[in-house]
């Protein structure tokens, strides 16, 4: 159907975040739905795009598990009513796999709607390789079998295997789906004649941090799954080769294994601290309480406005609008030409932060403009990240402080003021730089003024501003629900966090969220505190420090 959304049938992989393929996650991170499966790990929904619509056919609002044929007609409903959209259908493992995705397809094909497949890694395969188990190993298996446990005959209700050749079959039986009839499974194979001592492994909440590999035989197996609460998600993995795994069980029992965390610092600072949580086994739901938005044109702070806002004893901040008023400056569409026509009076620009950078650069592309605007100008920087990401547009940074702060490149660029009298650009005439305001300081709304106050007559163009995040997607809720844990890096965090869940007038004991945080530093924890949160802090308010900590708690 020409013009209707095209459908992507994709495999998540079997929980590690790290099983999803490229091109999954390059889908997921454009699409504009995503309709996912209960098996997506939330880590791997935290790469969907964050305007992307998100729907839960695990479990809908209604607490009921969407049935096959409404899912097949929801794809349909969305490629037909979102024209040109991305649709995700997001799956456990590999769509293909028991993962009713051919169903999908077929009513797709018949609807007419374009789609594609990409492939996952399936559970059948990857979860025994975590448990050290090869499916197939010379002179042990030479094949291997995927079974689901699950599917029934119509006519009778019995399980529709074909017990006489499976129990024949001398290759690896993996079974998916079914733990609940395995002690049924395992008679039959051995009325059929398997070996009673044939080893068997169940792998529960394979390759996530939850991961648990409990061994037995083909005649302990309906006791062992009840002694042990086998759960699914698991596999059963049935043959010689599951003796491999006594020796080559290689995931290692870490620190943090079994435990989930919510971090909360913006995306783009988190992957610091989730990187390192993750190392030590943790699954961490990024959940970032703050989030920053591009300006539709800057918003111009001179230096007389500022003198204004001072002898007024107002704060700066203040002064800067919201999106909304922002929006109706804007009104005129040549409003931000006008604004970038200023850019010829400007000798240095200095970029404080990578969203400065990108935010500029989105305007400059907005206003019709593009590099070739800054030839002759003399670039600042704060840090090598801003350095990178202006060098990635093809940009040179002339300064670039040795301490990497807004004072660091302050005091930079007064000294080459200050030393030159200075000429920057071999267009300027002026012997006095500042005087002239010929610095452009690029920033968000909420910056603070070390480098307004060090370059007084400099104009700052204010190109993003930075919101609360007011209420977290359900999908998220659900993930924070569950976690054993919050990390707080700042008491902003804290008090965003508790807003943005529901029922956050209620302490955490009874609303959606753990009880329990680990925070950076003193300031934090006391913010947790008042809030209601039992509280650990680090000895040093730094992400290393924190890491720390969080580790030695677990550890004790
Ligand atoms: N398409 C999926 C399978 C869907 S059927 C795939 O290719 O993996 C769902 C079954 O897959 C579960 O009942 C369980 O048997 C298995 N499974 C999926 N993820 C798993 C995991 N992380 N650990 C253990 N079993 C898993």
């Amino acid at each position: 159907m020409s013009g209707a959304g095209k459908v992507y049938l994709i495999g998540a992989g079997p929980g590690d975040p790290g099983l999803l393929t490229l091109r999954g996650k390059a889908i997921i991170e454009k699409a504009d739905v995503v309709v996912y499966d209960r098996l997506v790990s939330p880590a791997i929904l935290g790469f969907c795009n964050p305007n992307a619509k998100m729907v839960d056919v695990g479990k809908m609002p209604t607490h009921h598990k969407v049935k096959q044929s409404e899912i097949n007609k929801l794809l349909v409903q969305f490629a037909v009513e979102m024209p040109g959209a991305t649709i995700a259908r997001l799956k456990g493992g590999d769509p293909f796999v028991f993962g009713r995705g051919g169903e999908e397809a077929l009513e797709l094909v018949s609807a007419g709607i374009e789609f594609e497949v990409v492939p996952g890694i399936t559970s059948a395969i990857s979860v025994p390789a975590y448990a050290g188990i090869p499916v197939s190993h010379r002179g042990i298996a030479t094949s291997f079998h995927i079974i689901t446990g699950h599917e029934r005959a119509e006519s009778n209700g019995e399980l529709s295997l074909d017990f006489e050749a499976l129990a024949k079959c001398p290759g690896t039986l993996i079974f998916l789906m079914g733990i609940a009839n395995m002690d049924f499974i395992a008679r039959r194979l051995m009325e059929c004649g398997k070996d009673p001592k044939t080893p068997l492994a169940f792998i529960e909440k394979g390759t996530t941090p939850y991961q648990r590999t409990v061994m037995a035989t083909l005649e302990t197996a309906g006791e062992t799954i009840a002694r042990e609460n086998v759960t699914a998600p698991a596999i059963t993995i049935m043959g010689g080769v599951v003796e491999l795994g006594k020796t080559l069980a290689w995931k290692k029992n870490l620190p943090l294994s079994g435990k989930r965390l919510v971090v909360t610092r913006a995306a783009k600072q988190s992957s610091g601290i989730t990187a390192k949580l993750t190392a030590f086994g943790a699954e961490v739901i990024e959940t970032p309480m703050i989030e920053t938005r591009t300006l539709e044109c800057p918003m111009v702070v001179s230096h007389s406005e500022r003198s204004a806002a001072e002898s007024k004893d107002l704060d700066l901040r203040g002064l800067v609008p919201s999106m909304d008023s922002i929006g109706t400056k804007c009104l005129q569409s040549d409003r931000i030409q006008v604004v970038f026509e200023d850019l010829k009076n400007f000798d240095l620009l200095a970029f404080t932060s990578v969203n400065g950078v990108e935010s500029f650069f989105k305007q400059l592309m907005a206003a019709g403009l593009d590099v070739r605007v800054l030839a002759g100008k003399k670039i600042a920087c704060v840090g090598k990240i801003t350095e990178k990401t202006l060098l990635e547009r093809g940009i040179r940074c002339d300064y670039v402080p040795e301490v990497h702060t807004g004072a660091g490149l302050g005091k930079l660029l007064r000294s080459v003021v200050d030393a030159n009298g200075v000429v920057l650009s071999e267009r300027s005439e002026s012997k006095d730089l500042l005087e002239e305001s010929r610095i452009l300081l690029l920033q968000g709304n909420l910056a603070d003024d070390t480098l307004v106050e060090m370059l007084p007559q400099a104009t700052r163009w204010v190109v993003y501003e930075t919101l609360p995040v007011k209420e977290l997607p359900e999908w998220k809720r659900e993930a924070v629900a569950s976690a054993d844990a919050v990390v707080f890096a700042s008491s902003s965090a804290v008090d965003n966090f508790v807003k943005a869940l529901p029922g956050s007038d209620m302490a955490p004991e009874s609303a959606a969220m753990p009880r329990f945080a680990f925070c950076i530093g003193p300031m934090t924890e006391a913010t947790a505190r008042k809030n209601g949160f039992e509280t650990v802090s680090s000895d040093e308010t730094t992400v290393d420090s924190l890491v720390k900590k969080i580790a030695e708690y677990y550890a004790r």
